[in-house]
């Protein structure tokens, strides 16, 4: 009987632990399995994450090519329309404007700015709608070494090749990029533009095309007036030419009768000037003329027009002035002539070069240029039969002193 029990004791006690060590088992394995789920997911979440990243990354870059698509879409799309703006207009002001609203179209920066060589000069001149004047020498500032070195320019190569102190560098601090406009190996001014807020790399080559084309825009202009200087200037004294005469004439008489306002003409002749050749040579006579014209142009206003006519005839056209006041300045640039230490003066019939000329004066005497010119050239020869070295002013009428004198303060 005790054995029996102890026998079933025994297969309680084994069943039990058989039991217990099962359900251990199997609690051991579920929590086992749980780890391993939850460090499954994990690995997962991780994955999405990383993916997610790298889709963002994607997502980016895709953002920068639409917008350097954009960015080359929108400046080809605008080419044909700059191109034909570029060659149609004249004035160099209005394609450094149409370069820079092009700039400001396609790159998102808030400063650009335009510089222009003056070869009178070789300084570099910004284009602006202010009066103050902003000039860099080649080689000063960011847009100085641009143009030195006809080689862009951004901020951080130049920084590093040049530091951020030295020969005016604090001057163009604000600009991030300087690009030369040039054609061949000719400089014709530089480009320069602020920092970009969303830069996406294809500012340099943008920039690169946008001179491209400003530079041959700016070539043409360029050589057209030089072309143009070429047709209103005398070559051997640089004085205006017929040409530039008649040119200014339509314009200044458009404004006169606006304005009410008179022209006047004084038109002189070099006296015995053919005494001074054959007594000098031609190249001292050459020379005559050139050191006279540059006495006339000391002498007379900038908005009057100096003119050779002929050999050593000249015209000088007065807007704006009135008769007499026209023959005061007459009479000034005659005696500074006549005082003038010209080489060989004392071989002249009189001991001195001198000039003889005759004043008239629009509308006055008479209803146009043409008309002006020739009672100008009659006073002239009356100039040449009373002595020579004399101005003399036109008299539209031949009454009494009292009447002209009335006449005069009529126009006046
Ligand atoms: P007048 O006082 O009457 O004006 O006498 P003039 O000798 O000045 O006048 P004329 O018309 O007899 O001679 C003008 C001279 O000007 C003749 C011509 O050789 C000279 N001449 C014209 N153009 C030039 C030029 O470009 N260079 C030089 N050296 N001489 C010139
Ligand atoms: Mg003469
Ligand atoms: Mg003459």
């Amino acid at each position: 009987m005790n054995n029996l029990f102890i026998v079933i004791a025994l297969v309680i006690g084994i069943g039990i632990f058989y039991a217990v060590y099962h359900i251990g088992q199997a609690v051991g394995l579920s929590r086992k399995q749980e780890n391993e789920d939850k460090e499954q997911h994990a690995t997962y979440l991780k994955e999405i994450l990383t993916r997610d990243r790298e889709i963002q990354t994607i997502r980016g870059k895709l953002d920068d090519l639409n917008q350097l698509n954009d960015r080359y879409l929108s400046f080809l799309v605008r080419i044909p329309t700059v191109v034909q703006r570029l060659n149609a207009t004249l004035k160099v002001e209005e394609i450094i404007l149409s370069v820079i609203d092009l700039i400001t179209d396609i790159l998102p920066t808030k400063i650009v700015e335009c510089y222009l060589l003056d070869s009178a000069d070789n300084l570099l001149k910004k284009v602006s709608s202010t009066e103050e004047e902003e000039k860099r020498a080649i080689g000063e500032g960011m847009v100085g070494i641009a143009a030195q070195q006809r080689m862009i320019q951004t901020r951080e190569h130049f920084n590093k090749m040049h530091g951020s102190k030295g020969t005016g560098q604090e001057l163009d601090s604000h600009l991030w990029m300087a690009v030369p406009i040039q054609y061949k190996d000719r400089l014709l001014g530089v480009i320069g533009i602020g920092a970009i807020s969303h830069p996406v790399g294809n500012e340099i080559d943008l920039m690169k095309m946008i001179a491209d084309i400003a530079g041959v825009a700016l070539l043409n202009q360029t050589m057209l007036g030089e072309a143009k200087h070429k047709a209103n200037t005398d070559s051997l004294t640089g004085l205006n030419n017929r040409n530039y005469l008649f040119h200014m004439a339509q314009n200044f008489v458009e404004k006169a009768i606006r304005e009410g306002t008179p022209i006047s003409l004084f038109l002189f002749d070099i006296d015995n000037f053919k005494h001074y050749n054959d007594t000098n040579g031609h190249d001292d006579g050459d020379r005559l003329l050139q050191e006279l014209s540059e006495i006339v142009r000391t002498v007379t206003r900038k908005n009057s027009v100096i003119v050779r006519y002929g050999g050593e005839e000249f015209i000088v056209m007065l807007p704006g002035i009135t008769k007499e006041d026209a023959f005061i300045y007459a009479e000034r640039l005659r005696e500074k002539i006549a005082l003038y230490p010209f080489a060989h003066r004392e071989t002249q019939p009189l001991g001195y070069v001198s000039i003889s000329g005759g004043v008239a004066s629009f509308p006055f005497d008479g209803e146009s240029i043409y008309k002006i010119i020739q009672l100008a050239d009659m006073a002239l020869y009356k100039a040449k039969a009373a002595g020579r070295n004399r101005v003399i002013m036109h008299q539209p009428y031949l009454f009494s002193e009292s009447e002209t004198e009335k006449d005069k303060l009529m126009i006046s």
